[in-house]
């Protein structure tokens, strides 16, 4: 009897160990995969303002433009441009260095609301001139963190909100203090993410390849880059999301312990 209990554990082992095996292959195929579209992808979110540099550069050197105001113009696209390359290099040098556990990040007493504001206002013009509508109800929250951290954090939320809006153009920012937790929820009313693409959302290199999302650029590191910080902080992420209306991404820090003696 003892026998046939230990030959079914041992199976059970077996089984077990061939099941963890087959998983963590498909993982490291799914990642492979989105390694090699990663790769492809930010060579042509690379190409892409280089081009325009390039030629906007060499049509101002070369004399071409009729007019001081459209030399102007050119000017601003070749800053946009350079600024958006700038944009994506840091993304993946962050990227990289929190992956490699090489990003020393430094704690102090961070007022989060005050976070918020700051990063809202560097929006300002532009989700203006996009007609876009953003409501933020803030409270006072302060966590201890990395200033810079939960700026990158916002700046990717933000960014994908915008980026994948479609017609809704309304985002709302929340931050409340509830069960000893401050509460950072930045909700959209756009695309929407399926259930199935919720489990990789995370995963570095990973984006959405079907439907219209697929001619949105990006590298599939921003999310990652979100996971990273929020687990620097001790801190977890939560995502609401319905195809077609919308996504909330939730992120729920510590709140500071506050010294009384
Ligand atoms: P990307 O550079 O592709 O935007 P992210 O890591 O920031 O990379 O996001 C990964 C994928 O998650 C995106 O390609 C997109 O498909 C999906 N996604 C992220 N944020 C949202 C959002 N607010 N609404 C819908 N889809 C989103």
């Amino acid at each position: 009897y003892t026998n046939l209990v230990l030959i079914l554990a041992l199976d059970a082992i077996l089984i077990l160990g061939v099941v963890l095996v087959f998983r963590n292959v498909r993982k490291e195929v799914k990642l492979a995969q989105n390694k090699s579209e990663f790769i492809s992808n930010v060579s042509h979110e690379i190409r892409t303002p280089l081009a325009l540099i390039s030629m906007f550069a060499e049509t101002l050197e070369l004399g071409r433009v009729p007019t001081e105001e459209k030399k102007k113009e050119y000017y601003s696209i070749i800053n946009k441009e350079t600024q958006r390359l700038t944009g994506i290099v840091n993304k993946i040098l962050s990227f990289s260095q929190m992956d490699a556990g090489k990003k020393r990040l430094s704690f102090e007493s961070v007022n989060l609301k005050q976070v918020v504001e700051n990063v809202l206002a560097t929006y300002e013009y532009h989700l203006e001139k996009e007609q876009f509508i953003i409501q933020t109800e803030l409270a006072e929250a302060n966590i201890n963190g990395d200033k810079d951290a939960l700026t990158e954090l916002l700046i990717n939320l933000i960014d994908n909100a915008i980026k994948y809006s479609d017609k809704s153009k309304r985002i709302e920012i929340n931050l409340l203090k509830k069960e000893g937790k401050a509460m950072l929820a930045v909700k959209d009313y756009g695309v929407g993410i399926s259930k199935t693409d919720q489990k990789y959302i995370f995963d570095k290199f990973f984006r959405v390849s079907t439907g219209d999302l697929a001619k949105k650029q990006g590298t599939g590191l921003g999310l990652a880059l979100v996971k990273q910080i929020v687990d620097a902080h001790n801190a977890s992420i939560e995502l609401k999301s319905d195809l077609g209306k919308g996504s909330t991404f939730i992120v729920s820090f510590p709140l500071e312990k506050v010294n009384n003696g």
